[in-house]
This record gives C-alpha cells, sequence and structure tokens, in this order.
C-alpha cells in the first residue's frame, strides 16, 4: 500500500477533513477509506499551495482518480490541455502528466513556470525519434510536409510543419495536405497512429517505426476474448492500437472521444482498450455504466503521484526549460494545430476504407 505523507504542522485533521470531504465523494467509489485517509492530508496541502502559488494543474485521462479528479484543475487529452496551457492566466503550470506535456506547456506559455513532479515521466513515442532524424527524413522525401504527434520532444515539433494529437491527426493531414497541394504526407512516429489515419484518407502516408509502449500490446485476440467473457459489451479503442485492435473494436477515437461517447450512449457494459486508469476516471462520470478494465498501465504516467506534485509545489521543481529558438519553431508547429477548428463531434477512427502507410521509416 503506498504511504501519503504530510507536514502536520500545516493543517489540522479537522480543516483537512473541512478541505476534503467534497472531494472524497467524488473519488469514493474507486478509493477505499482507509487509502484516502492517507491521501486526504496531501490533497488539501496541494489544493492550499495551488492558490498560495497561483497554479494550475492540468491533469491528463491517464492520472489516477485522486490526481485526476481532487487535484486537477483542468483535465482531459494532450489537445485539450495544450488549448488550456495556451490561455491559463496562472502564474505556474504543474504538468501531471508526461514530459512532452510539459514541454508542450512551456513551448505554449514561455513566461510561466512550468513544472513537472518527475523528470522520469517520459514516453516511449517521444524517446523514438530525435530532430536529427525529422531533418533526414526530410532529405529523403523533400517538399513533403511534416505532421508529428504531439508525443514528441521540442526539437522534433521544432522541425516539423505542423503537430496533431489523436483527437484530430486525420483533420491535420487532409489539412496540410491541401495547403501544400500534395496527396503525400509525413505523419511521426506512431506507425499506429499513421496506419489508422491512412485508413481515413486517400493520402500517402509515410511514418516511422514508434509505438506506444501500452497500446502496442493489445491484440485482437484480446478484444475477441473480452466479447465472449462479456456479452453485448461495447468496446472503445485508442488509435495507437495496432489496426487489426480497431477493426474488432465498436468505435474508435482518442481519451476525450471515447470519454464523450461514455458519456452521450452510456452503454451498459463498456471496455475502454487504452491505459487503466482512464477507465477510473470515466467512471467516476457514469456511475450507471459497467465497466470492463484490462490492465495496462503507462509507467511513466504512473511516475506522477499526489506527493511528487505536493514536492513540485513546495520546491518549485523541476522546472521545465526549452532552448528559446526550438521552442519558437515548435510554437509555430504547434499553434497551427491549435488554430484549427475544434470539430463539434470528436472524431472517429472505424469508418475508413482508405489505404495502408506506404513506408515505415527508422534509423
Ligand atoms: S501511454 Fe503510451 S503514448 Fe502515452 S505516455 Fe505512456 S508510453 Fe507515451
Amino acid at each position: 500500500m503506498a504511504a501519503y505523507g504530510t507536514d502536520n504542522s500545516v493543517m489540522t485533521p479537522e480543516a483537512v477533513r473541512d478541505a476534503t470531504d467534497h472531494l472524497y465523494e467524488l473519488v469514493s467509489s474507486r478509493i477505499p477509506r482507509f487509502e484516502w485517509d492517507m491521501m486526504a492530508p496531501v490533497v488539501a496541502r496541494i489544493n492550499q499551495l495551488k492558490a498560495e502559488k497561483n497554479a494550475v494543474i492540468l491533469a491528463h485521462n491517464y492520472m489516477t482518480p485522486e490526481i485526476f479528479a481532487c487535484v486537477g484543475d483542468i483535465r482531459g487529452d494532450s489537445l485539450a490541455l495544450a488549448r488550456e496551457a495556451a490561455k491559463t492566466d496562472a502564474d505556474v503550470i504543474v504538468q501531471a502528466g508526461v514530459h512532452f506535456m510539459a514541454e508542450t506547456s512551456k513551448i505554449l506559455a514561455p513566461e510561466k513556470t512550468v513544472l513537472i513532479p518527475s523528470m522520469e515521466a517520459g514516453c516511449s513515442l517521444a524517446s523514438s525519434i530525435t530532430g536529427a532524424d525529422v531533418r533526414l527524413l526530410k532529405e529523403r522525401y523533400p517538399g513533403v510536409p511534416v505532421v508529428t504527434y504531439v508525443n514528441t520532444t521540442a526539437d522534433v515539433k521544432a522541425e516539423t510543419d505542423i503537430c496533431c494529437t489523436s483527437s484530430n491527426a486525420t483533420q491535420v493531414v487532409e489539412h496540410i495536405c491541401a495547403e501544400f497541394g500534395t496527396d503525400e504526407v509525413i505523419l511521426i512516429p506512431d506507425q499506429y497512429l499513421a496506419k489508422n489515419v491512412a485508413r481515413m484518407t486517400n493520402k500517402k502516408v509515410i511514418t516511422w517505426a514508434g509505438s506506444c509502449e501500452v497500446h502496442e500490446q493489445f491484440t485482437a485476440e484480446d478484444i475477441q476474448e473480452m466479447r465472449r467473457g462479456n456479452p453485448g459489451v461495447v468496446v472503445l479503442a485508442h488509435p495507437e492500437c495496432p489496426p487489426d485492435v480497431l477493426a474488432e473494436a465498436d468505435y474508435a477515437g482518442s481519451t476525450g472521444a471515447m470519454s464523450s461517447y461514455v458519456k452521450d450512449k452510456q452503454p451498459r457494459q463498456v471496455v475502454l482498450i487504452t491505459e487503466c486508469s482512464m477507465s477510473d476516471n470515466v467512471a467516476l462520470e457514469n456511475p450507471n455504466v459497467d465497466f470492463v478494465r484490462p490492465c495496462n498501465l503507462c509507467p511513466h504516467m504512473k511516475r506522477i503521484t499526489l506527493e511528487g506534485i505536493q514536492l513540485a509545489l513546495e520546491t518549485m521543481s523541476h522546472q521545465v526549460e526549452v532552448d528559446p529558438v526550438i521552442s519558437a519553431r515548435a510554437r509555430e508547429a504547434v499553434e497551427r494545430m491549435i488554430a484549427l477548428p475544434n470539430p463539434e463531434t470528436p472524431p472517429s477512427f472505424n469508418v475508413g476504407h482508405g489505404g495502408d502507410v506506404i513506408s515505415v521509416e527508422h534509423r
């Protein structure tokens, strides 16, 4: 069991209860009382520190419920968090997510202090490719526009024409091809996202041999087995999963799109083929939906803890910095994405019959 320490000199037990009892109501279906009793002082102190330091916490959908619901101020997928980082009036942003997300916040809000509670919170996609790799790709495919998934480092974004997330990847590909007057596009570094986007377009997609270590583990057989064990279950899959997994799903979309699907359609029973904490968080707002919970944890996301967030705010560390020249170039790519209209209906990935990628590149 995790231990949740606190500085007892800061708040009395009564003050902690006053500050947190209403928050426990939000997560009581997921967190037993005895665990909450250890978390509550830390939650109370974090919320106190946020007020003292004019800080906001951007909480990704893969955070655990006590972070997502009880200390997160802005919650959502990468695109939603990037949009809010650009708009917030806070002086300090604490990224409850992984390092590339904190870098994106710093790129969009360079005048603000951006903190990440763990410098170890990486991402298998972000570490699969470098700026030098992108420069080589551009030499290999001159004149072909480059779309980069936000799950990349700042130096990769800096080499890019426009960024995308899993919420808008198809829209971005269509947009940049029209702008460049071409039917060919480089979409990197997630080969599975690229394959899933290629099915939704008639564009020739060149990609990179990167993948998400969480989503690549799911197989079509996993889904068939879940359907056998849970007749009638509705299966929602993330587009970082391989295409044969999406082919078995009832719906495929970003974490934000999956969340909207459950909220709008209220299926009797659902399974979210993505990181495990997502189900916990969506379940909080949909008490009448039964969730089947396969569990693939992202080890990087799970490095962000309540204690780590408290320490980050107490010590104002770890501060995320991005080289100003790289930041300015990366900002253009991210801002071009943000400037595209937010689709009214979250896009789905499983209605397309387009092609496959034409090349999976590597170093
Ligand atoms: S879930 Fe996958 S894509 Fe997301 S941070 Fe973890 S490794 Fe990266």
